[in-house]
């Protein structure tokens, strides 16, 4: 049976095919990298990264292409008031968000950056110009013209034909009460970064960036264009609106919306200190595995309440895959195969397939794994699972994690890099008891670091200098330094 999503532009469910034999070409709006993500932001991020990981599980190439909003109304003004260029300010925020994605197993896309593609964006308004459908303002700035687009709200279903025609709006954000003619291209503001192009000094507006930059990418027309669902209106109804009439084709075939998380059952905000970022998370000790795996529990139309509860119920549910996949593989296994055993993996991959070709129903692919694990953790207590048992069960395992990417347990490291970072932003009193505790129980005792020096000595008088450096970087990884020299390998502690 054939992957089936929801499509927002066709508000149902429809078989998924791509336009083009076997290559999916997906476009996600990206992050504004003005501050650290949310697990609201991550959300959205994470299933996006879930729906391309289910592409190719289904045979596909994915070619999957995000931008970064690195010039936007909150990046300028916050930029303006720091005294700081744009590509300063944002440098910063954009190797968090790179290292935040990394942190829960996120596979990094094409990434595009809208200050890298200003030429483009400007004879993308002039083109919009010679057809009529864009205009310039006194002040410099160029607008769309609403009224030459009679489609406008086809994604968001709203109604636009009261609409005051020639009405203007000039920020990147807006409800539907005040659809207007929106901003292009931007004059230039004292204080504001701005670029000489072809149709004067300014600066794109966000909905330009990605119309420009995704087509630039992936074709006038390609496959899915995805974000969380605050996206539908106006961004993606801008970005239509702007691409369709410029080409005069479909923009893309489907629309994929992440709908919002809510924490305790309230919106994220501020001021009700349940704002989140993922590295708050880990601060409080909490394992990036669980906070991947809470985030993908729940299928990504539903609305997933984030709790503390739910997440330490992720940590347990994760420990539990991880041990039985070490009893798969450590333990001792009496000759043959089990009829039941061999059915049991079988299923479980059929159904868990199932259950993500329905629209990603990603809690009954859970549901289906943790079945197999404990029909099989009973058959191993009275000895039931064979030798031959083991791989289909593992190789149902690995089918999992190549969607859910929890099983490798490389929280450790993880962590504590993000300890590291809370020392180096002077912000130590944030790190919590939970986590110095993770850090110390995960740090290698001497006498395991002497186990693995002695395999790096074996490793390099067999001239295996790979073997030896794969040694060395696990060990930096855990905070040991290694030091080769003329009299031998000497190690010490970061
Ligand atoms: P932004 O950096 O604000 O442009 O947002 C990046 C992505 O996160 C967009 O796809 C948003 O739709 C999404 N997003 C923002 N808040 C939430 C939330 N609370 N839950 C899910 N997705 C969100
Ligand atoms: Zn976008």
């Amino acid at each position: 049976m054939a992957l089936r999503l929801f499509n927002t532009m066709s508000s149902r469910i429809e078989e998924f095919h791509p336009l083009r034999d076997h290559e999916v070409r997906m476009y996600a709006c990206g992050p504004t990298v003005y501050n650290y993500g949310h697990i609201g932001n991550f959300r959205t991020f994470v299933a996006v990264d879930l729906l391309r990981r289910v592409f190719r599980q289904s045979g596909y190439t994915v070619r999957h292409v995000m931008n970064i909003t690195d010039v936007d109304d909150k990046i300028i003004r916050d930029a303006a008031r720091d005294g700081i260029s744009v590509q300063q300010y944002t440098a910063k925020s954009e190797k968090a968000f790179l290292e935040d994605s990394a942190m829960i197993a996120i596979e990094e896309p094409t990434l595009v950056r809208a200050t890298e593609h200003i030429p483009e964006m400007a004879a993308f308004v002039a083109a919009l110009v010679e057809k009529g459908i864009a205009y310039r303002t006194d002040d410099g700035s160029y607008y769309f013209h609403l009224a030459k687009f009679p489609q406008y709200g086809k994604l968001s279903k709203k109604d636009f034909s009261g609409m005051l025609d020639g009405a203007r709006v000039d920020v990147d954000e807006y409800d539907k009460d005040s659809a207007r003619d929106f901003a292009l291209w931007k004059a230039p503001k004292p204080g504001e970064a701005s670029w000489d192009t072809a149709i004067g000094p300014g600066r794109p507006g966000w909905h330009l960036e990605c119309s420009v930059m995704s087509m630039e990418e992936l074709g006038e027309t390609f496959d899915l264009h995805a974000g969380g669902e605050d996206l539908i209106f106006p961004h993606h109804e801008n970005e239509i609106a702007q691409s369709e009439s410029l080409t005069g084709k479909p923009f893309s075939h489907f629309w994929f919306h992440a709908r919002f998380l809510l924490v305790e059952g309230e919106k994220m905000s501020k001021s009700l200190g349940n704002f989140f970022t993922l590295r708050d998370l880990v601060l409080k000790g909490h394992k990036p595995s669980s906070i991947r795996y809470l985030l993908t529990s729940v299928p990504y139309r539903t609305q997933l309440n984030f709790t503390f509860d739910g997440l330490k119920q992720a940590a347990v549910s994760v420990e539990r895959l991880r041990n039985f996949r070490v009893r798969l593989t450590t333990g001792n296994f009496a000759q043959g195969a089990s009829a039941e055993m061999q059915s049991l993996a079988a299923q479980t991959i059929d159904r868990m397939k199932s259950a993500l070709d329905d629209d990603l129903n990603t809690a009954q692919a859970q549901a289906a794994i943790f079945e197999m694990v404990r029909q099989a953790n009973a058959t191993f207590d009275t000895g039931g699972i064979k030798k031959d048992d083991v791989p289909p069960l593992l190789a149902a395992l690995t089918r999992f994690d190549e969607i859910f990417a929890v099983l490798d347990d490389d929280d450790g490291p993880k962590m504590k890099r993000v300890f590291d970072w809370a020392i180096s932003e002077s912000r130590e009193k944030d790190i919590s008891d939970e986590l110095r505790a993770a850090i110390q129980a995960g740090q290698l005792s001497d006498a395991d670091i002497e186990v693995k020096i002695a395999a790096m000595k074996t490793a390099r008088a067999a001239r295996d200098f790979k073997a030896s450096d794969a040694i060395r970087a696990e060990l930096a990884d855990a905070g040991i330094l290694v030091e080769i020299t003329k009299d031998g390998i000497r190690w010490r502690r970061k």
